[in-house]
This record gives structure tokens, sequence and C-alpha cells, in this order.
């Protein structure tokens, strides 16, 4: 039973600033609202330096010293794999920008990055004596938590939209959760959570709802920076559901600074929303610092499709103090996009990560991104889990085959 070293002091709720001991199992805060692991950076910082990092191997349990798990034992492995930063040159010089780098978040296990969050909090509730966990999903947090918590022997009950997409619905049972689909969206889900803990007896998992999916997330930013030798990018462009990601890195980034590894510099942090689904955008325009739900919410991109986040202010505050906005995109422009880099770059995007691309098109134009900024896109999981439009065409085998037919098609 190997202890590895954790720096963290506390839990902190993010609205009050009350603090909360760690080491103990956490849901929100009293106020409500998302509890963040607060860390020794000091010593963190005297405990490990850049060089350290490389002869290690090159997954996200790299950052170990940045993260809140004490017991090797209670890590869960699947193959938590850093992810590759793919230029997308062609893109780049059709548009006339600056660089586009794409994270391709798809490689991860379960493929999506909801791997990174659901790593840390099953690992978390595994050191805690968490024998069952509950969330509501759009599918790829489902499907990640069902892989971890099979592994690590935790039963899980899952709650989906019903018109969340087949191969999720079907990946998160075929992995060994409870699932149920509900006729309403994933607020009503996740009132199936939070209504049932004390008849159920479940950890609620929801996005925010406990302080350590945060800190998976969190290893984006660490991950990022590592790859572009501790100089960020200009902007970063996120698809912005819940927001664990956006606040996840600005949270790294903080820290980064903190142990003096990087400047105080930050990209420009762009949530991205569909025009179906945009509650941070309205907000983001409208200078509110919390959210209204969105009523009607709808998208192809099902993985921001979400009406109302408890860390809304949380997203707003970051893309605020970065000096970046917050945009929405027609489910049209989020199409064109992904057919676009798909036969263009050869990269299979999800249409979250479709929508960034969308996003960086249509500011481009607008001016709120300029031609010689180095812009990096999430796309956050992999495009084989998605419904793709079909062009292809058929022969008939019993007919003698018509080469004119193959060439002009
Ligand atoms: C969950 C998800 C998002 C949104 O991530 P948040 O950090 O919760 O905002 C975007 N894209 C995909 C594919 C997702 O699964």
């Amino acid at each position: 039973m190997k202890e590895i070293d954790t720096f963290v002091t506390h839990l902190e709720c993010s609205y009050t600033g009350k603090t909360y001991p760690a080491d103990q199992l956490h849901g929100l805060s009293e106020a409500g609202k998302p509890l963040l692991v607060r860390y020794d950076l000091e010593a963190l910082g005297k405990a490990i330096e850049k060089e350290d990092l490389e002869g290690r191997l090159p997954e996200f349990w790299r950052y170990r010293e940045f993260l809140p798990v004490r017991k090797s034992e209670n890590i869960v492995r699947l193959g938590e794999l850093m992810t590759p930063i793919l230029p997308a040159e062609k893109l780049q010089n059709e548009y006339g920008c600056g660089e586009i780098l794409i994270k391709d978040e798809g490689r991860l296990p379960t493929g999506s990055f909801k791997a990174r969050g659901l790593a840390l909090a099953v690992a978390m509730a595994k050191e805690l004596g968490v024998t069952r966990m509950a969330m509501p999903t759009n599918g790829n947090a489902g499907a990640a938590l069902a892989a971890y918590c099979s592994a690590a022997d935790i039963e899980t009950y899952i709650f989906c939209p019903e018109d969340t997409p087949k191969v999720n619905i079907a990946e998160i049972a075929f992995q060994g959760g409870k699932t149920f689909l509900a006729n309403g969206y994933i607020n009503d889900c996740g009132r199936i959570v939070g209504e049932g803990k004390e008849k159920m007896n479940w950890f609620d998992v929801s996005t925010l709802k406990e302080p350590y999916r945060i800190e998976g997330k969190k290893t984006m930013g660490l991950e990022l920076a590592e790859q572009l030798d501790w100089q960020l990018p200009d902007v970063i462009l996120y698809p912005t559901g819940g927001g664990t990601g956006l606040i996840g890195m600005w949270k790294a980034f903080d820290e980064l600074e903190a142990i003096g590894w990087i400047g105080s510099k930050r990209p420009r942090m762009v949530a991205v929303q569909a025009e179906g689904c945009a509650p941070i955008v309205k907000a983001f325009d409208e200078g509110t610092r919390h959210a209204q739900p969105w009523l009607d919410a709808h998208t192809i991109a099902s993985g921001i499709r979400v009406p109302a986040a408890v860390g809304d202010f949380l997203i707003l505050d970051a893309v605020r103090a970065s000096g970046g906005f917050a945009v929405a995109v027609s489910d049209e422009s989020i199409n064109e996009a992904h057919r676009e880099c798909a036969q263009k770059e050869g990269i299979l995007l999800c249409p979250e990560g479709a929508a960034t691309l969308a996003a960086l098109k249509q500011e481009l134009v607008s001016g709120r991104i300029k031609a010689d900024e180095q812009v990096m896109l999430f796309n956050c999981a992999t495009g084989l889990k998605y419904p793709m439009p079909s062009t292809h065409h058929t022969i008939d085998l019993t007919q003698p085959i018509d080469y004119d037919f193959i060439r002009d098609c």
C-alpha cells in the first residue's frame, strides 16, 4: 500500500469561501455551491519540478502531486493517456487565421474527456468508502462513470434524457451501469438523483455537485501547458455544458502560476454553446453573474445541452477574468464545421468539438478573435459515438462492375 504525496489542505466553498475538512465525503457546500479542493501550493512547488515529469508515463496521473488521491491503490486505470494536440493547418490557411490547434480528447477511455473527471471522482469515492453512486447524464459522463465504477466494484445508477444518443445508452448499460431513460432534460434526471439520496443511499456524482471531477478536468490545463512547453495559447474555445473543464483549466493555470511554472498571462477563455441552449451566453451578454435556466433546450450537440449549470458563476467569472466571451452557434454551422474538419483535416470531431470550430469561424469574421492569435479548440469526445450523414454509393454484384460509374461518383 504505497501512500502518494498529496498536498490537499482543505475544501472551500467556491461562493462563500467557507472551508471544509478534506478526507471526508462532501457534496455541495452548505450554500448549495460547488466545493473546490485547495492545496498547500508552496509545499507542492518545492516537492516537484517540471523536469520530474519527464520520466513519468504519458498519462494524466503524471500530475499526481496536483491531485487529491492519497493511496495509489485507489486509482483505477483504464489507460488515461495524454491526448494529442493536432494542428489544423489547412483550415488555418483557408480561414486566414493564426495557428489552430485541436486538443483531441476523444482518445481517452470511454471515448471522451469525461474519463478525466470520473477517474478522479471514482478514485476518491473508493478512498472515502463509497459503494453506490448515481448521476444524471447526457451520455458521456455516464459511460465513464459506469466503466470506472465497474472496474472499482462500485454500483452505479445512471439517468439519461430519453433522447440521449443510442450508443451512449448502450455503452453505459453494457459497462455495468443500471441505466434509466427519463422523458425530460438532464436537470430533471438530476432531480431524480438528488431526491433519491436518502431512499437509495447513493452518492450524487452530478457535475460539480462533488469536488473531484473538477480536479480530473484540471489535468487538461496542466497537460496542455506542459505540451506547449509552459506557454499557454492566446485563446481557448471550450464547448460548455456544466463547465467543469473550463473551470478546471482556469484552476490549473492559477495553481501553475502559484508554483512559478507559468507567468500571469492567461488565454482568453471562450465558452461555446449552441443557439438552442445558451444560458451562459445570455448571462454573459446581459452582464449577470448567474444564468437563468434555459427553456426548451435543443441541439444536436448533446454534451452541451445543459439548461442550468450549478457552477454558472464560476464559468462566467473565469470567462470575464480572462477577457474572453461566451458565444452561441447554430446546429447548421456545427454540421458544416463537422464536415469540413473531417473532409479537409481527416479529424472526426464530435458535434461539441465542431461547435468550437464553428465559433472560431464566426468570431474571426466578427473580429472578437484576431487573425494572428494561436487558438486551441477542444474536441471532447470521439466522433464515432455520434450519427454521421452517409454519402456512399452502392454496387450490385449481380451486374458487371461499371468502373465509369465508380470514376464519376
Ligand atoms: C460533457 C461534455 C461537454 C461539456 O463539458 P463540461 O465541462 O461539462 O462543460 C462537451 N462535449 C462533450 C462531448 C461532453 O461529453
